[in-house]
């Protein structure tokens, strides 16, 4: 029976279940919904028609409404036109991209760079293409989804580590070198919902031991961390096999890129099907995401007042004793655990109320019982800014049951 022939009102089958689904997903606080921004994603932002501070985006550097980055990308889409056309080994490859993934693998220090639509298909694409049945995947249990994604697609062994466990790691190792078998360990770099790091000095001294390779996902350390903003492996000493950063961070573009050998960037040409048989990224993209990486390089006053203003926002957390995370190394990322999913959407709804915008991030995006807020900060926050949010997170926090610290 036909959609069209079902009775008004009823539903096909098809949405009786779907419809079950997100009632319960209602019933436990999980249901998502969007907001929408009116114009520009800057820290002043519009949202639902109102004005806030937001707290929550990706936009370390405050690049993605730089009046440069713009200029480059409309230049670009004067002189390129708007779409590609055609996947790369058709007719989609544009001289910016070719020459973004030049620069970007210079940055890095990598003999090459291909460039994808986004970080989430640069993952899929990539551990599909270099895994497949009777390999092993060794992966920290925080990893994210396009990662997972991947490694489960490629119909590898999956083997789950707990989250930074190095000994669980070796151990993982281990059993796939007493079998012969090949092995990725596969992390984030600087992990996205949790904004510790990952302890690549001991995973790469791991697989170097076992002849594993080692990928790592450093969307958020890349432009933030190590000298000039190289990223988490750079300021941990560490060069991976398979080094994916995405444009759509710090850089504030869009698109994903892996770095690594010659070898594997031309292996990744021939077989990974999510960049072989999707459609090239508007060459305009590119041009942003090579102004953003020109400014990177050549202004380092973007990642300094970043900097600052994560020490800004993590002593003034200490002296209104709010429970941030203690870690050794600050990061732009800093989750406020608070644990149940109610408490998480009712903080995020007490702050949008006092003007700034902090998501409620639920399972499962982060595991069950951890939900919470994820403040991020940028180079373009104000102290005075910072210092609002702390006082009115002070005032959420203390009016309702104290919080528990990660
Ligand atoms: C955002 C993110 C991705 C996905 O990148 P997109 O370009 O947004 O698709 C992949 N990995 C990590 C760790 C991320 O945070």
């Amino acid at each position: 029976m036909g959609v069209i022939d079902t009775p008004p009102g009823l539903g096909s089958a098809l949405d009786r279940r779907l419809q079950a689904q997100l009632d319960s997903l209602r019933e436990r606080s999980l249901y998502r919904v969007r907001r929408a921004v009116t114009g520009g994603h800057a820290v002043r932002m519009i949202v639902d028609g109102r004005p806030v501070l937001n707290f929550c985006a990706n936009d370390y550097l405050g690049l993605a409404t730089d009046a440069r980055v713009i200029e480059a990308a409309r230049r670009a889409f004067a002189v390129s036109g708007v779409g590609s056309t055609g996947s790369a080994l058709i007719s989609g490859h544009n001289v910016e991209h070719r020459a973004l993934e030049d620069e970007i693998a210079d940055f890095l220090g990598c003999p090459r760079a291909l460039l994808f639509s986004t970080g989430f298909t640069t993952n899929v694409g990539v551990i599909k293409a270099l895994l497949g049945r009777g390999d092993v995947v060794v992966a920290d249990e925080l990893n994210h989804a396009s990662l997972i994604d991947g490694a489960r697609a490629s119909g590898a062994e999956y083997l789950r580590v707990p989250h930074a466990n190095v000994e669980a790691y070796a151990q993982a190792l281990a059993q796939a070198a007493a079998q012969g078998r090949d092995a990725m360990l596969i992390t984030d770099g600087l992990f996205s919902m949790d904004g510790d790091i990952a302890d690549l000095p001991a995973l790469a001294a791991l697989t170097q031991a076992s002849g594993a390779a080692l990928m790592v996902d450093d969307a958020h350390g890349f432009g933030v961390l190590g000298v000039g903003g190289r990223g988490t492996p750079d300021m941990l000493g560490v060069r991976p096999d398979v080094h994916v950063v995405t444009l759509g961070k710090s850089l504030g573009s869009a698109g994903g890129i892996v770095a690594g050998s010659e070898t594997l960037i031309e292996y990744l040409i021939q077989r990974a099907r999510s960049w072989v048989f999707s459609t090239a990224p508007p060459p305009a993209l590119a041009a942003a995401a090579r102004e953003s990486l020109r400014i990177l390089r050549g202004e380092p006053e973007h990642r300094a007042r970043l900097i600052a203003n994560m020490a800004r926002f993590i002593d003034g957390a200490r002296e209104r004793g709010l429970p941030i995370a203690e870690r050794g190394v600050a990061t732009p990322i800093q989750p406020v655990i608070v644990g149940d999913e109610d408490r998480a959407l009712a903080l995020s709804r007490g702050l949008m109320e006092r003007g700034y915008w902090v998501a409620a991030i639920r399972p499962p995006t982060v595991p069950r019982g951890t939900a919470r807020l994820r403040i991020t900060l940028s180079a373009a926050h104000e102290f005075a800014q910072i210092d609002g949010l702390l006082d009115a997170l002070r005032e959420l926090l203390g009016a309702s049951s104290p919080a528990v610290a990660a």
